[in-house]
């Protein structure tokens, strides 16, 4: 399933914001992948809060075009693409914080 190892991808520099764990492969579950639309629940394994993440209107193959960028920037020595720049993913986690289940309905 690639949408759960492009999202592991864009996770990996993340952490929660209230532990500041690391989030792993077992914090991510997938709620609902459909074309253009990507919604995944992030969980903290350490303290378990619970995170929404949705990605509204944009796919996961966007996603993982941002991501190569992101990786080739990276092996050239470059500034890596703030993550932020793609999916403002700091606002995602401030802003659905628990409500995040209302995006799915
Ligand atoms: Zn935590």
């Amino acid at each position: 399933m690639s949408e759960i190892s492009t999202i592991k991808r864009l996770l990996i520099n993340m952490h929660c914001c209230r532990c500041k764990s690391e989030f792993d492969e077992n914090s991510i579950k997938i709620m609902r992948s459909e074309k253009g639309l990507l919604v995944f629940q992030v969980k903290c394994e350490h303290c378990k809060k619970c995170f929404g993440m949705a990605t509204l209107g944009i796919g996961a193959q966007e996603l993982e075009n941002s991501l190569e960028i992101n990786e080739k920037a990276a092996d050239e020595g470059l500034e890596p693409i703030n993550y932020d720049d793609v999916l403002d993913a700091h606002n995602f986690f401030q802003n659905l914080d628990e409500n995040w289940s209302k995006y799915i309905k």
